[in-house]
């Protein structure tokens, strides 16, 4: 069976030719996909019979089932638990901004990466999602935020609750699912489907330095975010395993070059952790790594039950974001959403906890 849900535009053309169709059903099979959010072929009302059967026989379209929504009290930010056509299980949020909704999805079934403060890798990694399943999550969750069934494209209502920006900051190293996810870049901003910008879209990386550099090469207007934590090699090798791999002044080089390449800011993000990387000294060593004007997100860690670490205060973060901002660094502290419902960074897992 073919996963038509994983194809772009241009594959949709050809697999259709190679069923003996015209070309352009490609444009409209596309649509019903991944603008009017179809989920059986049968909704495809303006194909003929006799190719929504064969459609039927030949493929089939990637649907995540929510198994589970958790919404949270203090800001209303829903998680949801997804089924996959495997069983497997993945984890995606949606967030309300003043500017709009936001979903983070995730973009591996586990992780490899291992990083001391994340409870996405503890089970380890099973496999890479398909293009198809990074955007089914956002396309299930829109068909949540649309209560009322899918308004048309142009619509008021489709404007005033699509989402319109998308992190992949969920469980899994996006940049170890490299193939799969410059489809899905493609797939989610063509005008025929979502047509999320990309300049509305953040890339979070662990920095899997070679796969920075092969980005900037894309042309993209992605934001990229590199998961620093640390301020020195030394520091940054005990908390992330990745940094054995690349050493961190050429994942911090490399962030540098895709901002001279592509012209976007790059931003890092950097989990606050009480005695282990908040001191005065990891202060000034950070500001000696990056440069002035470089944009750094502060996140007091969250908390993982298997693991000891703390946030610093509010009051003690506070302090350590004037300290960077004294040395010219542009710091801001991330409002986390959703910690109740351990739906906030590091707190995405392929397993469902007890409750
Ligand atoms: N693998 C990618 C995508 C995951 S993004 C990456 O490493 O960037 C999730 C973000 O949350 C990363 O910046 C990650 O380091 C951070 N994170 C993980 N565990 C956390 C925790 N317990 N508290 C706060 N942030 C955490």
């Amino acid at each position: 069976m073919e996963d038509i849900s994983s194809k772009d535009l241009n594959e949709l053309k050809k697999y259709l030719e190679d069923l003996g169709e015209k070309p352009f059903r490609a444009k409209q099979i596309y649509k019903w996909l991944h603008q009017s959010l179809a989920t059986d072929f049968s909704q495809m009302t303006d194909l003929s019979k006799a190719l929504r059967e064969k459609l039927l026989k030949e493929a089939y379209i990637t649907v995540p089932e929510p198994v589970d929504i958790q919404i949270s009290k203090e800001d209303g930010t829903r998680k949801y638990l997804f089924r996959l056509p495997d069983d497997s299980l993945v984890e995606s949020v949606l967030m309300k901004y003043r500017f709009g909704w936001s979903v983070c999805i995730s973009s591996q079934v586990g992780c490899r990466m291992g990083c001391a403060f994340c409870a996405s890798g503890m089970d380890g990694l099973l496999r890479g999602l398909t293009p198809g399943e990074m955007l089914g999550q956002i396309e299930a969750i829109q068909r949540d935020v649309f209560t009322d069934g899918i308004p048309k494209p142009d619509s008021e209502e489709y404007l005033r609750n699509r989402i319109s920006h998308v992190v992949v900051m969920g469980t899994g190293e996006p940049l170890d699912n490299y193939d799969n996810l410059l489809i899905f870049i493609r797939m989610l901003t063509d005008e025929n489907g979502l047509h999320i910008s990309q300049r509305n879209l953040t890339v979070s990386t662990c920095g899997i330095v070679p796969r920075i550099k092969e980005l900037a090469e894309k042309n993209l207007e992605i934001t990229l975010a590199l998961s620093l934590h640390a301020p020195t090699q030394e520091k940054r090798r005990k908390l992330m395993p990745v940094a054995n791999k690349y050493d961190i002044s050429d994942a911090v080089g490399a962030m540098k070059y895709y901002q001279e390449k592509t012209g976007r800011r790059v931003t890092f993000e950097y989990s606050l952790i009480k005695g282990v990387n908040d001191t005065d000294e990891d202060a000034r060593e950070l500001s000696e790594l990056l440069w002035r004007g470089a944009h750094i997100n502060l996140i007091p860690v969250n908390p993982v039950k298997e693991r000891t670490f703390t946030a610093p205060t509010r009051a003690a973060a506070m302090d350590f974001q004037r300290k960077l901002e004294k040395f010219g660094i542009n710091a801001t502290i991330r409002r986390e959403m959703g910690q109740d419902i351990d739906g906030a960074c590091g707190q995405l897992r392929r397993r469902h906890l007890e409750r």
